[in-house]
């Protein structure tokens, strides 16, 4: 018989570290499958790890860089006897509690672990762009992530892909490095925040390219440039840059629960309205991984701190009857 332990969170940005943090302080003995680092775009930490200054979290009044950020919850979390283990579940039985938990073969006829309760922190990742040579481009001039690949750009010329905040936060970064950054965006009109885009429309080193979409990357080894279309004029034409960053959102790490929890149309986990209990008694659903209207680190923490509240509300429920 495999392991039962009372309560499992898959996932470790800011909604599954605090949710290790408070059922860790309610001796509930948490244990955290953080995930595994499979590309730049998809490893433990979440999206803060692909983050450079975070100035809106709270208790920071200089700011704090995302992964530092992390680190400190992680290390909080372990401080109060969190377990947190750095692997993939590869699959979840929800039919029935206590629930399966597997790392490694899917296939396995045990589970890896069981628990009563699960907190479910398995966030959003970045959407591609999904053109030929994309994958093996990552690490040779594409990236997802100023944070981690921004001091390779020095002094080259680099588009960012997309009008939201994650676009203008990339190319402000990037700014900082680069001899210039071009904001390649479909339409004429950011969907950014307006602080966003007047620290981007006041940085002389960032220009926008409007209603233009990438079509090609050109160069063998590593990113020489990319085609580009208008797409209102059909016009086409080729953009000498050396880095480019895509930063076009986010999709959530749902595929694990398909069929299993109720899902919102795009893919979200559905909760009841205000809390974080799925349709599955005991399975809570945390962060970014539910969340597709606020997706702050501060709201995903707080909806981490919901979703532990709710398990040891549920466990203790559960352990009285
Ligand atoms: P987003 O707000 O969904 O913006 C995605 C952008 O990419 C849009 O401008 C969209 O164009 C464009 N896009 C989507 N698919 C595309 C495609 N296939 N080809 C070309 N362009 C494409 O995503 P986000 O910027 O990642 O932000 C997500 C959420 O996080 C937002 O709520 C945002 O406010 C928040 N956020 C906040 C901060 C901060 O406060 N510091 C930082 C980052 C993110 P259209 O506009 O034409 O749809």
């Amino acid at each position: 018989m495999s392991d039962v332990r009372d309560v499992i969170i898959i996932g470790s940005g800011p909604a599954g570290l605090t949710a290790a943090i408070y059922t860790a302080r309610a001796n509930l003995a948490p244990l955290v499958l953080e995930g595994e680092p499979s590309s730049t775009s998809d490893q433990p930490g979440g999206q803060l790890m692909l983050t450079t200054d975070v100035e809106n979290f709270p208790g920071f009044p200089e700011g704090i860089m995302g992964p530092e950020l992390m680190m400190n919850f992680r290390m909080q979390a372990e401080r109060f006897g969190a377990e947190i283990q750095t692997v993939k579940v590869s699959r979840v039985d929800l039919s029935a509690a206590p629930y399966g938990v597997w790392v490694g073969d899917p296939d396995s006829a045990e589970p890896t672990y069981r628990a009563h309760s699960l907190i479910i922190a398995t966030g959003a990742q970045s959407i591609m762009l999904g053109l030929d040579r994309e994958t093996e481009l990552i690490g040779h001039g594409l990236s997802t992530c100023a944070t981690c690949d921004g001091f390779f750009f020095r002094d080259h010329h680099i588009a960012v892909v997309g009008g939201g905040d994650s676009a203008l936060e990339e190319a402000n970064f990037l700014s900082r490095f680069a001899e210039k950054v071009t904001i390649i965006h479909r339409r004429d009109e950011l969907r950014a925040s307006k602080i966003m885009q007047d620290r981007a429309f006041n940085n002389p080193k960032i220009e926008f390219l409007w209603d233009t979409v990438v079509t090609e990357y050109l160069g063998d080894q590593s990113l020489a440039g990319v085609k580009v279309e208008n797409v209102k004029t059909g016009e086409t034409s080729e953009l000498p840059v050396t880095g480019m960053f895509i930063a076009i959102g986010h999709r959530p790490g749902t595929d694990l629960y398909k069929g299993q929890l109720a899902m919102k149309e795009n893919g979200y986990l559905e909760t009841v309205p205000g809390r974080t209990a799925t349709d599955v008694a005991g399975v809570f659903a945390v962060g970014d991984v539910t969340d597709d209207y606020y997706r702050q680190a501060i709201t995903a923490a707080g909806s981490g701190c919901q979703g532990a509240l709710e398990a040891e509300r549920y466990l203790e429920a559960l352990h009285d009857a």
